[in-house]
């Protein structure tokens, strides 16, 4: 097993990770940029390295830094949480090549993941069903109608290394189309360094479903259920729960099924996640993150499984310490993303938090960096907290949110839980009738 981990992200994820590796008796270096020097990663770990100025670029990008960092302190591994360089297949590489281990799938996966079109390709071959759309990139007006005719309108063009929400464009018309197709190649050659990008079938009231698996080196895989993120705002997730409301036992093992199979026979070692859109019955994968994610506690507490130690275990050699049989679901789970913004304009409001007090009790989970005193600093990630509640029933889930949320006091700074708050009372929400649009037009009526 590892010695010594250096942890290379900043907030919440850092201090998840720190945590997972003190109980397993694995030391951990903190690294932070000057803006951060008072952040509680830094405290909370047994080392500490400055490794620039505020800009990510400078610090939590700086792939030379951060090799400094692990080699200064003898750290045997990285792990690179989510955001920031975790899907960079560089990175692991530069590890490996230097001898330190990565957290997280081999380099070569990671690429093939993280363009969107080969990703696609690979897990279509494998037997997961993906959502009709051009075969591969589009990059001629042409090719485009051709495709688009074939699917039918409305359709979605997205950048083949879009992430984080962007890079997509929902074309309704064939008018549309080359003012689209041209501003998105353009728009994802300057966000994203590649122009490739490709179309997909618009889907009109889907939900976005998607599946936990755990691969190993010994040729396991396992999954640990589905988690439902429809809840979005500008396609990125708010609130997510599992299990989802409208997926049964039988789904849940087959879809489960299937993706665990497809990832064993790809030879994938790590913790990932395998999305879908989910309509009318059916299951189309959209893509494939290849790290740890935001709402991963869900997952665990409905499980009692840490995905990060075995994420941490699996990047060790060692083989995962469950198999599908022992994997039991219990109750239900619902996380709250709390961001440091307006909780309906979501304007951002980072400064000083002068009181902060988490809520308690059975069943409640707060995944936070933050405490009193603390300056949340303008430059990264609004997300300052996570609150992740379980109850034996979805109603009593429910319950216990609210009587969470009511407890949970940040001042000084404006949070969304206002936002959580009202949500929770809605009876769309609360009988579980939501799909990836349902949160936006509910903010509309809000505004
Ligand atoms: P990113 O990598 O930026 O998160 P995804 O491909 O995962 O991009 O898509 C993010 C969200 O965009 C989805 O959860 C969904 O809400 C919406 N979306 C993506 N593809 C489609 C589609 N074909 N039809 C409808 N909505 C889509």
């Amino acid at each position: 097993m590892f010695k010594k981990v250096l942890i290379a992200n900043r907030g919440e994820i850092a201090l998840r990770i720190h945590r997972a590796c003190h109980e397993m008796g694995i030391k951990t270096v903190a690294v932070h940029s000057t803006a951060d020097s008072d952040a509680m990663h830094v405290r909370l770990a047994d080392e500490s390295v400055c490794i620039g100025p505020a800009p990510s670029r400078e610090s939590y990008l700086n792939i030379p830094r951060l090799i400094a960092a692990a080699e200064i302190t003898g750290a045997d591994a990285v792990h690179p949480g989510y955001g920031f360089l975790s899907e960079n297949a560089r990175f692991a590489e530069i590890l490996r090549d230097h001898g330190i281990a990565f957290i997280g799938p081999s380099p070569e996966h990671i690429r093939m993941m993280g363009d969107k079109i080969i990703a696609k390709e690979t897990v279509k071959k494998l037997g997961i069903p993906v959502v009709p759309g051009s075969d591969g990139g589009v990059t001629t007006d042409e090719e485009a109608r051709a495709v688009c005719e074939k699917i039918g309108y409305p359709v979605i063009i997205k950048a083949a290394a879009g992430g984080g929400g962007r890079g997509m464009k929902v074309v309704r018309s064939k008018e549309e189309l080359p003012t689209a197709l041209n501003a998105c190649r353009t728009e994802a050659k300057a966000a994203f360094g590649d122009d490739a990008v490709y179309i997909e079938k618009f889907l009109g009231k889907p939900r976005h479903i998607e599946f936990q698996i755990i691969g190993d080196n010994h040729g396991n895989c396992i999954h640990l259920g589905e988690r439902d993120c429809s809840l979005q705002r500008r396609h990125q997730k708010v609130l997510e729960e599992a299990p989802s409301p409208v997926i049964n036992e039988e789904t849940r093992q087959r879809m489960g099924g299937i993706v665990a199979k497809a990832m064993a026979d790809f030879g994938y070692s790590g913790a990932g996640t395998i999305e879908f859109l989910y309509e009318d019955g059916e299951f189309y994968f959209i893509e494939m993150n290849t790290r740890v994610q935001v709402e991963h506690p869900v997952t665990e507490m409905i499980t009692g499984i840490d995905i990060v130690r075995e994420q941490i275990r699996v990047a060790s050699g060692a083989p995962l310490s469950y198999t599908q049989d022992m994997v039991r679901f219990h109750g239900h789970a619902i996380e709250c993303r709390i961001n440091a913004e307006h909780p309906f304009t979501f304007v951002p409001s980072p400064g000083m938090v002068t009181q902060y007090h988490v809520p308690g009790g059975l069943n409640v989970r707060c995944d936070s960096a933050i405490y009193a005193g603390y300056a949340i600093p303008p430059y990264y990630d609004s997300m300052v907290a996570k609150l992740i509640v379980s109850g034996y029933t979805r109603e009593g889930c429910l319950l216990r949110l609210r009587r969470s949320l009511e407890e949970f006091v940040v001042s000084g700074v404006t949070t969304t839980i206002p936002l959580h708050q009202t949500l929770i009372e809605n009876d769309d929400f609360r009988a579980g009738k939501y799909d990836i649009h349902w949160l936006e037009k509910f903010l509309a009526t809000h505004n």
